[in-house]
């Protein structure tokens, strides 16, 4: 298997730095997505990996040794490219077989190889299928057939899923993930799509403009962004002015707040001297949608576990408006001055104009800094 690590690479553009100092170590083994708007570089990454872009600054190592000694072809990689790079005058049997007709292996090898890929890939019956016979998932897993012929120790995949309806695109996230374990390699995908990115990856790299924002697991970014941009591109959240009044209360306008996040040290958050300190400019209490607790209000108040103790983190709330969106509904709430939205499974039915109880509970609650 192979680690790669990228050290401060750069690729510029003549107008654009497409990468622009791009540090982090994909381990040996590891599954993990680049993922970022259009535009933000992932593209010219996995080209930097692969060999076919040279950086301007920095150097790529493969298991630590730098990508200016190994060629394309040395690095161990399997690539699939965002438009499909199957051959259309050869059938799905001679595309699959390119790469080890070239390395001039023998007929029994190709034989046996095709007959795995063709097993592992689901492509029985297409053996002699032209590419423009093949549906767009078909095509899809053809190319990446085509990948793994070449006994490639990392894998790199552009955008896979994207011409792909979603159950097409679903069953070829699992066969990925399946292929990821059974051929022990390095994956590296590129998306836009971030719940692809979280339902994949071990390791997520966000990019904005070329540049790395933050680099965790799925679960950390989506709890734990670093960025307010971050938060943002990874689903919607709520965010509320704050202050940091103790190292578990936050100071917001609809009240005080407990949170049992963590201060992170490398945030520098300040707590507050008094209770009474303003609140402060670009720091938030971030609460994601689905995080709220809503409860019908007559029930709530006849509930005997209901705790009306500050900080309780329960409020008073009116609904404002609903939007069913299939499996959830979203509620926009008003809570003293400040609207909220929160996503929940489509019961209680609950309608704009009902007073209801709302709980924000404290591990879901996370401290940021941002514009
Ligand atoms: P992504 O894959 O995230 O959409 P790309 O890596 O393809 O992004 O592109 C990043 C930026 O670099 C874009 O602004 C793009 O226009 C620019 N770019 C990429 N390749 C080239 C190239 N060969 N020549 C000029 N500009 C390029
Ligand atoms: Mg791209």
């Amino acid at each position: 298997m192979t680690q790669i690590s990228l050290l401060d690479t750069t690729r510029a553009f003549k107008k654009t730095t497409a990468v622009n100092r791009l540090s982090l170590t994909i381990e040996s083994g590891e599954f993990v997505t680049l993922l970022g708007p259009s535009g933000c570089g992932k593209t010219t990454t996995l080209r930097l990996i692969a060999g076919l872009e040279t950086p301007d600054f920095g150097e790529i190592l493969f298991n630590g040794v730098s990508g200016k000694y190994l060629s394309s072809s040395n690095r161990g990689i399997g690539y699939v490219t965002q438009s499909y790079t199957l051959f259309p005058h050869m059938n799905v049997m001679q595309n699959i077989c390119f790469a080890p007709k070239m390395a001039h292996k023998t007929k029994e090898y190709q034989e046996k190889l095709l007959a795995t890929l063709i097993e592992d890939l689901h492509l029985h019956g297409l053996e002699k299928a032209y590419p423009n016979e093949l549906s767009g998932g078909q095509r899809q897993r053809v190319a990446i057939a085509q990948a793994l012929a070449g006994k490639p120790k990392v894998l790199l995949l552009d955008e896979p899923f994207s011409s792909l309806d979603a159950q097409l695109s679903q069953e070829l996230r699992n066969l990925i993930a399946n292929l990821h374990n059974r051929y022990q390699l390095t994956v590296v995908l590129v998306t836009h799509d971030q719940q692809e990115a979280i339902e994949l990856s071990d390791r997520i790299a966000l990019l904005f403009n070329g540049e790395l924002t933050q680099f965790s697991t799925p679960q950390q970014l989506y709890h734990h962004p670093e960025t307010m941009q971050a938060a943002k591109f990874m689903g919607n959240a709520n965010f509320l002015e704050c202050t940091r009044i103790s190292a578990n209360i936050l100071k917001t306008p609809i009240g005080l707040l407990q949170t049992n996040t963590s201060i992170q040290q490398e945030q520098n958050f300040v707590i507050a001297r008094t209770e009474n300190e303003n609140l402060r400019p670009n720091h938030y209490a971030m609460i994601r949608y689905e995080a709220l607790k809503l409860a019908p209000l007559d029930k709530a108040r006849q509930s005997q576990t209901a705790n009306y103790d500050s900080p309780s983190n329960t409020f008073i709330a009116q609904i404002t408006s609903r939007e069913f969106l299939g499996n959830l509904t979203r509620y926009q709430m008003i809570v003293g001055e400040e609207q909220l939205f929160a996503d929940t499974l489509s019961t209680p039915h609950l309608q704009p104009g009902d007073m209801v109880e709302l709980t924000i509970p404290p591990h879901s609650l996370w401290h940021i800094i941002g514009k």
